[in-house]
């Protein structure tokens, strides 16, 4: 029989992905399943330490492995920003609309191309194991103007390596260079299955 494996979000598509690349090894379960509702604090500076809050707090109030992402884009000419503020950028969490809003705004006088990264912290907790943490990154740059209209989050504005943006990928296309799927590759790489996917 397969271990448990809890995945420390509400995400729908990120339980899917999660199950998608580890479910020939875990058997994968929602919080929801796991009998966890609450809205974990992200108090970390780091998308690291924030993937581990949470991971380790799944594990220690269900007893079983748990695994986190916690993502979001930095932007070169910015400093970083918004960074591990990416769902918040704008002071209204998840206000996709205000946060690329205020991150065209921000970068109105930088000239193109505006390198940017997506990144995903990952991190994998079980009883009795020392934690895995790995990080995730898909390079690109920040456009001047919204093309596409799948995705989420800053996928209008994000031209990825694949000369489109993030919202005109399918998600397939998406969930196969994704800065999470490619953090989740690192992870499995560490529990050496790396060939397993
Ligand atoms: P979280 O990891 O669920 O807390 O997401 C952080 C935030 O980063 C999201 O609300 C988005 O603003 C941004 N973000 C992370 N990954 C993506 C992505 O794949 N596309 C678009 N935005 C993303």
């Amino acid at each position: 029989m397969k271990e448990k494996l809890i995945v420390a979000s509400g995400n729908e598509n990120k339980i899917r992905e999660i199950k998608n690349l580890l479910g020939h090894l875990y058997d994968i379960c929602s919080m929801k399943e796991a009998g966890l509702s609450e809205d974990i604090q992200e108090t970390g500076s780091t998308f690291e330490e924030n993937a581990l809050i949470k991971a380790q707090y799944v594990m220690d109030h269900t007893g079983y492995a748990a695994i986190a992402d916690d993502s979001g884009l930095e932007v070169d000419a910015l400093g970083g920003a918004p960074g591990v503020y990416s769902a918040r950028y704008s002071g209204q969490h998840g206000n996709d609309m205000a946060n690329n809003r205020l991150l065209l705004k921000n970068l109105e006088n930088v000239s193109c191309p505006r390198k940017a990264r997506y990144v995903a912290a990952i991190a994998l907790t079980r009883p009795g194991k020392a934690p895995i943490v790995r990080r995730g990154i898909c390079e690109g740059e920040i456009l001047t103007y919204y093309k596409g209209t799948g995705g989420f989050g800053y996928d209008p504005l994000f031209l990825c390596e694949l000369g489109k943006t993030f919202a005109e990928l399918t998600m397939d296309e998406k969930n196969r260079i994704s800065h999470r799927k490619r953090g989740i590759e690192a992870v499995l790489n560490a529990l050496k299955v790396g060939e397993l996917i």
